[in-house]
């Protein structure tokens, strides 16, 4: 079996022998860039050199970047639990041309790693472009050979690739790996596509453009290549299993959830939320995020506090989530000391959280069925949803989460009718103070009332009388 350490090593010696400089994954956290909640990909410690705005030592690098898509513009927080591919934690392998080779070389590449490196047959690789690539089309079908039975061309939802709003973008092409016709999903650019049965493992994007904040595109002054491989999803195509959480790194994460929340079930969603969850929490803490009520660490707490919900419901009742930390660093530390160096900053921060949270989690659950069983409807009324959030600490998409397992939605739209009319009485209260009190915008962040806020957008006017 190849281990997942074993092909992050292969992809970076494939790379670095053709020239590549072999560069460290960047923190989570993007240096100097505001617009970028997380770092969510291998090409966002490049971004200014693709811009043309800085220069390095080398025009061809490769990476594997540790990435996070809980937040933002690709946010896969809702995916995890629910399909066999998804994580807000993984790694990205990366080969990157700066302004060096284009789409033939990166091409001729990715094929040649896959097919005669790793030996996966053909058979089971599709690929896809965009609509408009001629010319990557061209190199697949008449350079690469690739066959046209497995090859499609598809819009610019799937195949124009940009970071964020603004940045660096241009088409790509994408290969799939078929896990054959046991597992329900269609052919990419096919309706059914969203199934898991073929799985992207690897996008080649061809960056072109810069799109400014107005939408308009300019090309790059020199075109430029990123790439980004799972290599979570590569290491299930190589194990051949098809899920993600069945690979040698994630089967000892579960395993050692089970331990720590005594659930023996192996295939339990939550064991797979849990193991998941550990390693987003783990590396935001690693790269200095804490949690909070707003922003980066708001993200961080609704990371913790699901992960924490999904112990309670396997019968944790007491912290169980910070005693995932040693197997995290076992599977992970020899790729990143920097985790291993703040293992026990990140064990205490967690522990914390599962203290400062267990306080209102049971009553908010017992509030919740309570609710739940007393429902006419599939809604979960907005008044309750808004004190949950309010005087529970249960963010809304925590809520949403349980809600979902037992086939309901949340009324999203009562739920800010209650926060708009929270934000009036605390008007009016202030209104009421008169001009003695001394009036503190504390944004989302005050303890108020004895209830925690705990919405990112929230703007709490309190009162402070002297
Ligand atoms: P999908 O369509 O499956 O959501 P994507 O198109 O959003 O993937 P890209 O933005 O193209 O993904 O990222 C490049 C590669 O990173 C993907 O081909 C995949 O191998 C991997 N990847 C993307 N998102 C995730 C995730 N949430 N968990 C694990 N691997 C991921
Ligand atoms: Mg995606
Ligand atoms: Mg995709
Ligand atoms: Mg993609």
């Amino acid at each position: 079996m190849t281990t997942s350490a074993e092909l992050r090593a292969s992809f970076l010696d494939y790379f670095a022998q053709r020239d590549h400089e072999r560069v460290p994954s960047s923190p989570l956290v993007p240096a100097n860039d505001p617009t970028l909640l997380f770092t969510n990909a291998g090409m966002v410690q490049f971004k200014e050199v693709f811009l043309g705005r800085e220069r390095r030592a080398y025009n061809r690098a490769v990476s594997s970047q540790r990435c996070v898509r809980a937040g933002g513009k690709h946010n896969d927080l809702e995916n995890v639990g629910y399909t066999a591919r998804h994580h807000t934690f993984f790694e990205m392998l990366g080969n990157f041309s700066f302004g060096d080779y284009f789409k033939r070389e990166a091409i001729a590449f990715a094929w040649d790693y896959l097919t005669r490196v790793l030996a996966l047959p053909p058979e089971r690789l599709w690929i896809t472009v965009y609509t408009e690539d001629d010319e990557a089309a061209d190199i697949w079908l008449k350079e690469i050979g690739a066959d046209a039975s497995r090859f499609s061309r598809c819009g610019a939802k799937d195949n124009f690739w940009s970071m964020g709003e603004t940045g660096p973008c241009g088409p790509c092409s994408e290969i799939f790996y078929d896990h054959g016709p046991e597992i329900p999903g269609g052919p990419p650019g096919s309706p059914d596509e969203d199934g898991d049965r073929y799985v992207e493992i690897w996008n080649l994007v061809f960056m072109q453009y810069n799109r400014d904040a107005e939408g308009n595109l300019t090309p790059l002054p020199r075109p430029s290549v990123d790439t980004g491989m799972g290599l979570e999803r590569l290491a299930a195509v190589m194990q051949g299993v098809h899920s993600n959480y069945e690979i040698d790194l994630f089967v000892r994460l579960i395993d050692a959830a089970a331990r720590a929340t005594g659930c023996a079930d192996r295939e339990n969603k939550s064991l797979r939320v849990i193991a998941d969850h550990i390693r987003s929490a783990a590396f935001l803490i690693t790269d200095g995020v804490t949690p909070g009520n707003e922003g980066r660490g708001y993200v961080l707490r609704r990371i913790m506090r699901r992960a924490i919900r999904h112990g309670y419901q396997l019968g944790c009742t007491t912290p169980f989530f910070h005693r995932l930390v040693p197997a995290l660093v076992a599977e992970m530390g020899a790729a990143y000391p920097e985790l291993v160096a703040s293992h026990e900053h990140v064990e205490r921060i967690i522990l914390l959280e599962e203290e400062r949270f267990a306080e209102t989690l049971e009553h908010g659950m017992r509030l919740l069925d309570e609710a739940i069983a007393g429902l006419g409807d599939t809604r979960i009324p907005g008044e309750t949803v808004f004190k949950l959030y309010d005087t529970y600490g249960f963010p809304t998409d925590l809520t949403a989460d349980i809600a979902r397992e037992r086939g309901l939605a949340l009324d999203m739209d009562g739920f800010e009718q209650a926060m708009a009319q929270q934000r009036e009485r605390a008007r009016a209260a202030s209104q009421f103070g008169g001009p003695a009190g001394l009036e503190i915008d504390v944004k989302g962040e005050t303890e108020f009332c004895g209830y925690e806020r705990l919405h990112e957008e929230v703007t709490v006017v309190a009162l402070y009388s002297a």
